[in-house]
C-alpha cells in the first residue's frame, strides 16, 4: 500500500462473459456497498457488448465498470474498434490500455499505448496502463529495463494521479497460477514509484500502482500488503462474485 493512496481492486474479464454472467456484475455491485467503500474503490471491465448494461446495473453502487481497449481515434473507419469516447457514452469510468495480450497479439507498441492512453484522457477516462517483463526477460535479469521503457513509452506527459493507474502485470503470471514473491513485487513497484515521482513529481507519487497476475482470495492479503501495492488487477479470479469479493475483502483491517 502507499499512504494516502486510496486502492483499487480491478476485474479485467478478458473475453469472457454473456449476458448470463450480469448477475455476477450484479452480486459484485451488491457487494462492494458496505463500509469498505469508504476506502477502497472497484472496477470491473466486461467485453464491450456488456459495458452498457453492466453500468446500468451498477448505478446505485460504487461500483465502476470499464472497458478493455479503446481505438486511438475518436471515430471513423476502423472496423471491430470501439472509441474511448463510446465507452464513455456508455458510463464506464476506465479502459485498460496496453495489456500484454493486446502487446502480443495485436502488436501493439508503447507509442500506441500512448496515443490510446491520450484518446482516454481527452474522452474523460481513467486510464490503466499495463507494464510487465517476458519470463525470459525476467531470467536475464531485464525486468526494471523492461518497465522503465514501457512507462517511457505508454505514460502520456499528461497524466496525473487521477486519470492514469499503471498495472504491474508480468507476463509469466497471468493465467499461470504462479505469482512473484512478495519482495520481487515489492521492488518492481518501488522502482516504478520512484520513476513516476521523478517523472511526474506528487502526481506520480501518489498514482496508482497495481499488480496484476494470478492473484487469488488466498495470495491477496500479502500481496495487497506489499509497499507500493495500491489494489489488484484480476483476469480469471474476476468472474466469480465470490472470488473478486473476496479479494476486496482483504483490504478489512489492511493498513499502509
Ligand atoms: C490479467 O490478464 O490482467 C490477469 C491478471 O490475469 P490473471 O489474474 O488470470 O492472471
Amino acid at each position: 500500500m502507499t499512504p494516502e493512496v486510496r486502492p483499487l481492486i480491478a476485474g479485467n474479464w478478458k473475453m469472457n462473459g454473456t449476458r448470463q454472467s450480469l448477475s455476477e456484475i450484479k452480486m459484485i455491485a451488491e457487494g462492494v456497498q458496505g463500509p469498505l467503500s469508504d476506502k477502497v474503490d472497484a472496477l470491473i471491465c466486461p467485453p464491450a457488448t456488456l459495458l452498457y448494461v453492466a453500468t446500468a446495473l451498477a448505478t446505485d453502487s460504487p461500483l465502476m465498470i470499464g472497458a478493455q481497449d479503446c481505438h486511438f481515434a475518436t471515430a471513423g473507419a476502423h472496423t471491430g474498434d470501439i472509441s474511448a469516447d463510446m465507452i464513455a457514452d456508455c458510463f464506464g469510468t476506465h479502459v485498460i490500455l496496453g495489456h500484454s495480450e493486446r502487446r502480443t497479439d495485436y502488436r501493439e507498441s508503447d507509442h500506441l499505448v500512448k496515443l490510446k492512453v491520450q484518446a482516454a484522457h481527452a474522452a474523460g477516462l481513467t486510464a490503466i496502463i499495463c507494464v510487465g517483463e517476458t519470463s525470459d526477460e525476467r531470467d536475464g535479469y531485464q525486468t526494471l529495463d523492461v518497465l522503465m521503457r514501457q512507462m517511457e513509452g505508454s505514460i502520456p506527459p499528461d497524466a496525473t494521479a487521477a486519470n492514469t493507474v499503471i498495472a504491474y502485470e508480468p507476463l509469466w503470471a497471468i493465467g499461470t497460477g504462479v505469482t512473484p514473491t512478495p519482495a520481487d513485487v515489492g521492488v518492481a513497484h518501488a522502482f516504478m514509484r520512484a520513476e513516476l515521482g521523478q517523472k511526474f513529481g506528487s502526481e506520480g507519487r501518489t498514482m496508482r500502482l497495481l499488480y496484476g497476475g494470478s492473484v487469488k482470495p488466498a495470495n491477496a492479503r500479502e500481496l495487497m500488503s506489499v509497499a507500493n501495492v495500491d489494489g489488484a488487477l484480476i483476469g480469471g479470479a474476476s468472474l466469480k462474485a465470490s472470488d473478486f469479493l473476496a479479494i476486496y475483502s482483504v483490504y478489512d483491517g489492511l493498513t499502509a
